[in-house]
């Protein structure tokens, strides 16, 4: 029992290092946030050693009559947050949910339709080298030249190529989705309909973004985005389903569960259910807005910064810059120099290539879990538009967000 710090100085040694990293800079990767303490303790708790094959009630080992509680909790919690019939709380991560659902739905050669992953998807919406891209026939939707979704495409290529599986959802995209007229569609040519709402589900937990729920077959999320909670996934799903979608992540694709990470996925839907929560959703929310509308001040847009489809209705901002002498490397590693992290992100047909890319992806659902609210937002907005400028002061900038790291401290009892 020997602490970290004593039996591997060396490991040690990068946490602490990342401990200050997170507590010194600005973290506006959209897709990312801060765990509260109590879901890292239940997350590093005793948990970790158990093996839990199976669901609550129904396990393939013994000892599990304490994880039932935790993974029955959890299952409970989700359901009740979302307004769902089912729940499975076992997927590893985002991308194995989506993988366990399409196995669940779907047998290899099957079609399905989801955005292109340079307009704003996700590898698992059907790139061509993820196993969605591999195993099923994929007909990907664009944005159209607003930045929006083009649900006539969408309308045209269901009844054209008649998938099994429609996917509504997206990794970078800045306004909602229509889950209504995706449902319809997906009726219209007999395609379950599934919502990958991992970037939102924070705002729709808070009632501040439609719910998919209602319209969707089966809705898989990250819980680690927006939600706030343990790196992990979830499927919600209707009761019918439910049987289909429990077998295929296990023993489908999975074997033990995680039950200190669903330990930890129960405390982060307790907090998400709470009015502290919807609060920050809120400032989540405004702090996308501020931000936006700096970037499309005629100072920044004379220099060739725009924001793609013209604003935000979610927790994150996309930055074009396509006419900027700046591209989506430089962007990133201007605003790393100055302590502010985000990544970069290839826009719709991007003139530069992938690696490169045209554009940025900047979030506030981590700044705003740290309590940023819009007197902070509007600053790190003035600070972001002068570092894209080709004149910027670096070290007037990087004072201004070590300033802002200061004022409001994270992890201080860590
Ligand atoms: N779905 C969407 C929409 C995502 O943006 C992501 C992650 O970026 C995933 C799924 C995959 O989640 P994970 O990284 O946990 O596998």
């Amino acid at each position: 029992n020997t602490p970290l710090h004593e039996l591997d100085p060396d490991v040690a040694a990068a946490v602490d290092a990342e401990l200050v990293r997170q507590q010194s800079t600005l973290e506006m990767i959209a897709s990312e946030n801060f765990a509260p303490v109590a879901v890292m303790e239940a997350q590093g708790s005793v948990l970790t050693n158990k093996y839990a094959e199976g669901y609550p009630g129904r396990r393939y080992y013994g000892g599990c009559e304490h994880v039932d509680v935790v993974e029955q909790i959890a299952i409970d919690r989700i359901k009740a947050l979302f307004g769902a019939e089912a729940a499975n709380v076992q997927p590893h991560s985002g991308a194995q949910a989506n993988a366990a659902a399409m196995f669940a739905l779907l047998k290899p050669g099957d079609t399905i339709m989801g955005l292109n992953l340079a307009h704003g998807g996700h590898l698992t919406h059907g790139m061509k080298i993820n196993f969605s891209g591999k195993l099923y026939n994929v007909v990907p939707y664009h944005v159209d030249g607003t930045g929006r979704v083009d649900m006539a495409e969408v309308e045209r290529l269901a009844k054209e190529t008649k998938p099994q599986l429609i996917v509504a959802g997206w990794s970078a995209y800045p306004r909602q989705l229509d889950f209504a007229a995706f449902r319809r569609i997906a009726d219209e040519v007999g395609a379950y309909l599934m919502v990958d709402m991992a970037h939102f589900a924070g705002l729709v937990a808070a009632g501040l973004h439609p719910n998919p729920v209602p319209h969707a077959h089966v809705v898989t999320t990250t819980t680690h985005k927006t939600l706030g909670g343990p790196r992990g996934g979830v499927i919600l799903s209707t009761q019918e389903l439910a049987k289909k979608i429990n077998s295929a992540v296990f023993p489908g694709q999975q074997g033990g569960p995680l039950e200190h990470v669903i330990a930890a996925k129960a405390v982060s839907f307790k907090v998400a259910a709470s009015p502290e929560f919807k609060e920050r959703q809120e400032r989540t929310l405004e702090g996308a807005k501020i931000l936006a509308d700096r970037l499309v001040q005629p100072d920044v847009t004379e220099v060739g910064v725009s924001v793609l489809s013209g604003g935000t209705d979610v927790h994150l901002v996309l930055v074009d810059l396509r006419d900027s002498e700046l591209d989506g490397q430089q962007a990133e590693d201007r605003l790393h120099e100055v302590g502010i992290t985000v990544n970069r992100n290839a826009v719709p047909n991007d003139p530069r290539p992938p690696m490169v890319t045209s554009g940025l992806r900047i979030g506030t659902p981590a700044l705003a879990t740290r309590g940023f609210g819009a007197a902070e937002f509007t600053e790190v907005a003035e600070i972001i538009a002068a570092a894209l400028k080709p004149e910027y002061d670096s070290e007037d900038l990087k004072a201004r967000v070590t300033a802002l790291a200061a004022k409001f401290p994270l992890y201080p009892s860590l």
